[in-house]
């Protein structure tokens, strides 16, 4: 068991929500402690830039210690007075990608930077009636486009357990974060894997529900047939109590959010799992898996097994087909999403220009960074006259088959599970000029993206990364995570397995040297 007299952040947020109840510390207490992490990684970052032996993760990209210490003194005042929220004055960090008030968003982009929005995003705006209170705003790169938060226009961010190895991404922020216990919590959003995989790079839990459970309203839009924003934390049942408080309809502001109500998470926590059905996809255990990731990931399994699970071999044909369709259709999307950033509406405007051609040309050049640029002239293509048919439409076709893979599975397992990504963190600037390196590391969680299913990233243990030829020299330890995947809504059952196999297993405990 957990102690309360652990330093705060080393409380999970189920611990410092009944803390806080408790009146063992105060909200204020807490923020204070950590806005001075925040603040502390902050400068050491400032400092280590061009210099790589100080460590800060590079993970904050805003902090408003006002706003946060307003927000911590109302929650003090609601449990004073015992009408706080089931989170009442535990602390967590946004997504740069969720727009706030009291916050700047920039989206990890040049084109939002200093934008202020507003109004709160429907998550945002949740989980603070739920009593969350804002640290800050979490690096990501930019317009949620990467793999590795190696496209931030704000600096890359750095593996709490190898500070010369990527966080994963998009939400690479979020992740790095949590695991240098600079918060207990962060909101992420997942397009493709944007939670699963840097959760995973960083040895903490991360869930992406299924497509329109949550609000996207706010959320800066990327591919809006994918996005969905998700919690990550330490353990499954923090990722739970969050969940509870972020999912729910908003028919008003965003029209695919589904009309389910929303569920709290925690009361089927501690279910049994005996007899679950675990589906094993064979294209997910292929050639491309570095061994010492399976391995991991066997260990996990093997664990779900002692605890009753049966392990079911299943496929999923089209695995390796989703990287093609998701490389067409989110490109499609954002080129869309995209033309929002024109000079005029939002954002950058370039100074010198002619006319208005010239203006939207000049702006959205000095605005957007070579990734973006990428996609938009990608999706551009792929939306063409005379090219429609033979990609976007083909694409959209091929989706339908992969949704349908799964529901085909799904006849013989309950939940099925598998590595999250191919290999470990990569090291930063590995991938810096093969940008299809980093969409190919994306195999594995974008089968479910394309599909809208529920899925979610535990640690499953640790894999050395220099047996892998993904970078040598470095003799540290990193961690692997386990995917889980559920049919539609069965995010309390993927919960579920996941809290289970914490129950069993001390991965999701352990610390980053230093932190
Ligand atoms: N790596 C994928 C991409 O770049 C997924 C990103 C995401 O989920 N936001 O599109």
């Amino acid at each position: 068991m957990t102690s309360l007299s652990m330093p705060l952040h080393d409380l999970t947020v189920a611990e410092l929500a009944a803390g806080l109840k408790a009146k063992t510390f105060s909200a204020t207490e807490v923020a204070r402690h950590f806005l001075t992490r925040a603040q502390d990684d902050m400068s050491a970052t400032a400092q280590a830039q061009g210099a790589d032996k100080t460590f800060g993760t590079g993970s904050f990209l805003a902090l408003n210690p006002e706003a946060t210490l307003a927000q911590a003194k109302a929650a003090d005042t609601r449990l004073a007075a015992g009408t706080g929220g089931a989170l009442e004055g535990v602390p967590l960090g946004h997504k740069d990608i969720f727009v706030t008030q009291a916050f700047p968003t920039t989206a990890g982009s040049k084109m939002l930077e200093g934008y202020r929005s507003p109004f709160d995003a429907t998550v945002v705006r949740k989980l603070a009636e739920a009593g969350m209170v804002t640290v800050g705003k979490l690096n990501c790169d930019e317009f949620a486009m990467g793999s590795a938060n190696e496209n931030s226009a704000y600096g890359a961010v750095k593996n709490p357990w190898d500070a010369t190895r990527v966080p994963g991404g998009s939400s690479g922020g979020s992740a790095s974060a949590i695991a240098a216990r600079l918060v207990p919590a962060a909101t992420g959003t997942d397009t493709g894997g944007s939670i699963r995989q840097p959760a995973s790079f960083c040895g903490i839990t991360g869930i992406k529900p299924t497509y329109g459970r949550a609000s996207r309203y706010g959320m800066i839009a990327y591919a809006s047939s994918l996005d969905q924003a998700g919690p990550m934390a330490r353990t499954a049942e923090d990722c739970a109590l969050l969940l509870s408080a972020m999912c729910g309809p908003d028919p008003d502001r965003d029209s695919t959010s589904v009309d389910v109500p929303a569920e709290d998470f925690t009361a089927s926590l501690n279910g049994s799992i005996d007899g679950l059905r675990v589906g094993i996809p064979k294209e997910f255990f292929g050639e491309g898996l570095h061994a010492d990731v399976r391995a991991a990931v066997d260990v996990a399994l093997a664990e779900l097994k002692k605890l009753g699970a049966k392990l079911v071999p299943i496929s999923l044909p089209r695995t390796e087909l989703s990287i093609p369709v998701y490389y067409i259709i989110a490109p499609a999307e954002a080129s869309s999403n995209l033309s929002r950033f024109d000079g005029v509406k939002f954002g950058h405007r370039a100074k010198d220009f002619t006319d208005l051609e010239s203006m939207y040309k000049k702006s959205r050049a000095e605005g957007f960074g070579a990734e973006v640029k990428r996609r938009i002239m990608t999706g551009t293509y792929v939306l063409s006259h005379g090219y429609y048919d033979a990609y976007y439409l083909q694409a959209q076709k091929i989706r339908r088959m992969i949704a349908d893979d799964f529901q085909n599975a799904f006849k013989d397992c309950d939940v099925i599970a598998g590595p999250v990504a191919p290999s470990v963190a990569w090291k930063l600037g590995e991938n810096a000029h093969d940008p299809v390196a980093d969409y190919l590391a994306d195999i594995f969680t974008l089968p479910a993206s394309l599909a809208g299913l529920p899925g979610m990233s535990v640690p499953a243990g640790f894999a050395m990364p220099s047996m892998q030829g993904s970078g040598s020299g470095s003799a540290k330890p990193l961690p692997v995570g386990l995917q889980l995947i559920g049919n539609y809504f069965k995010e309390a059952q993927l919960l579920n397995v996941a809290h289970r196999l914490q129950q069993a297993t001390d991965f999701h405990l352990r610390k980053p040297e230093g932190v």
